[in-house]
């Protein structure tokens, strides 16, 4: 089995906002040269998460809004009293920060309306690491 490994390095400009990373990670399957396996997307951030779903406006909003009603910035929350990011730590540890894809025949499988996305959850960030590692043969 062969294993190969990226790191993207990426900004984000605002507390809460999606960076789709779909073009990235797709280029480093290529660059992976694996034909078959697997292919996980992780950020290595106690305050980010992946997730694959549609890119569009509309609905990249509602996303945000849905993760400020689920985690709400000004809630009662004890980490708040030293580091005032608490939202930002339970979303990600819900959200969950890694995904994993399938990769057939040298490309990596996702459905048409399943771009993949960086959830910055306490942005702005000059360097957010984001982990991509293809495994198989
Ligand atoms: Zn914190």
């Amino acid at each position: 089995m062969k294993v190969f490994f990226k790191e993207l390095r990426i900004s984000t400009s605002r507390r809460l906002e999606l960076v789709d990373i779909t073009y990235e990670v797709e280029k480093a399957v290529r660059e992976s040269g694996i034909k078959n396996g697997m292919c996980l997307v992780y950020a290595p951030h106690a305050t980010a998460a992946i997730i694959a779903n549609e890119h569009e406006s509309g609905l990249m909003e509602d996303m945000l809004t849905k993760i400020r009603e689920d985690y709400p910035h000004d809630g009662k929350w004890k980490h708040n009293l030293i580091d005032d990011n608490a939202a930002a730590h339970l979303a990600s540890a819900f959200i969950e920060s890694a995904r994993i894809f399938p990769v057939k025949d040298g490309r990596l499988i996702r459905g048409t309306w399943q771009n993949i996305f960086l959830v910055e959850l306490d942005g702005p960030r000059s360097v957010r690491r984001i982990v991509v590692e293809v495994m198989g043969e």
